[in-house]
């Protein structure tokens, strides 16, 4: 049985040149540690990990199960960035030696009573609201517990892409101040992808760097998209001015037009949201977003490519079609997109060669 499908195909080679563009930034004594969260941003995390270990000295991830994957494949250091919640979260922890955030005090509480204070990561609040002690909480906890400890002190930006937003001095001058009162074996992490780009005297000990590795940061055209989004065309036909495209008519002729039906739709993960015009690729061609994506099918306009049919691909991101553009044009972000790609689109990895 031959069935057609969508593809995300995945470029490890571009990872590898986007780590070392990124690499380039950071001061010497800085060491990169990659996110690969969220199966690495939806790029496949078992991949991912044999193909840039060499070029990492750490992993970072949310979930407990993602770290034991990675400790299958590695013996560099693996952050769990949002910590234990649990007792056996903990046991799990010591035994593959995971580094571990600490985020507040109920965390605290367990590491306490584990007596276990091997590669905490302490993060402070400096101004996201999201995790991290408020600043007091976190001196008290310093002064009685780790004030003789070996740590790293950490905190996380809330609008590092944008250096006009004065919240980035704001979060500095926090992080700052309070790591100047402590012990000088402390490590400092603050920086993730926009810190890097925007900041680079900013990379301290270690930088946590995750969506630059996948070319999703906004705003730099050296960082390139690892992965391709792709489906093929399965119909094409002709329109005359004045008819309507898809659900609710969205899209309504202006001219007498040509418009290709592609085999992916809001169920593959290309939101329901894009808009018309939204740029693709066929035969190497621009053509456009015409109609509301459906479930299992997106319609484009395709007046202007003299040469295409059924069968052909359409590509909604690539290397050269940078997935910064969809979003961006679509209120997006690309974080998003790469991790919306849905289980049912065949993923090729590419291999290192
Ligand atoms: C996801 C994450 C990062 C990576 O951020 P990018 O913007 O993708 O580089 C860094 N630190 C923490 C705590 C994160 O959750």
């Amino acid at each position: 049985m031959t069935s057609i499908n969508s593809e995300l195909i995945i470029d490890p080679k571009i990872f590898r040149n986007n780590i070392l563009f990124l690499k380039n930034k950071l001061s010497n004594s800085s060491k990169f540690m990659a996110v690969i969260k969220s199966d690495a941003y939806g790029h496949h995390i078992e991949h991912i990990v044999k193909d840039i270990e060499d070029l990492s000295d750490g992993f970072g991830v949310v979930r407990i199960d993602e770290a034991l994957k990675i400790r299958e494949l590695s013996n560099k250091k693996i952050l769990l960035m949002q910590g234990v919640y649990s007792k056996e979260d903990l046991d799990i922890s010591i035994k593959n030696k995971f580094d571990l955030v600490v985020h507040n005090p109920d965390q605290f509480q367990i590491i306490k009573e584990g007596n276990y204070y091997e590669g905490l990561w302490l993060k402070l609040n400096t101004g996201m609201n999201r995790l991290g002690f408020d600043i007091d909480t976190f001196l008290r906890i310093y002064e009685e517990y780790l004030f003789d400890k070996k740590f790293t002190l950490m905190t996380h930006l809330a609008a590092s892409n944008d250096v006009s937003n004065p919240s980035n001095e704001n979060q500095f001058k926090i992080f700052e101040d309070i790591s100047s009162k402590l012990n000088n074996s402390i490590e400092r992490s603050i920086a993730n992808t926009g810190c890097i780009m925007n900041y680079p005297n900013k990379t301290y000990d270690w930088v946590r760097c995750g969506i630059g590795i996948y070319g999703g940061y906004i705003g730099n055209h050296e960082l390139k998209t690892a992965m391709t989004l792709r489906s093929p065309i399965v119909n094409i036909r002709n329109i005359s001015k004045g008819d309507k495209v898809g659900y609710d008519g969205r899209a309504v002729a202006t001219k007498d037009m040509k418009i290709a039906s592609v085999y992916l739709g809001y169920a593959d993960g290309l939101p329901v949201t894009i808009k018309d015009d939204t740029p693709v690729m066929i035969n190497d061609q621009m053509a456009y977003v015409f109609g509301r994506v459906s479930m299992d099918l997106t319609t484009i306009d395709v007046s202007n490519i003299e040469k295409c049919s059924a069968g052909d691909w359409c590509e909604f991101f690539s290397p050269e079609l940078p997935i910064t553009n969809i979003a961006t044009s679509n209120d997006l972000i690309s974080y998003y997109l790469m991790t919306s790609v849905k289980s049912r689109v065949k993923k090729v990895y590419k291999t290192l060669d």
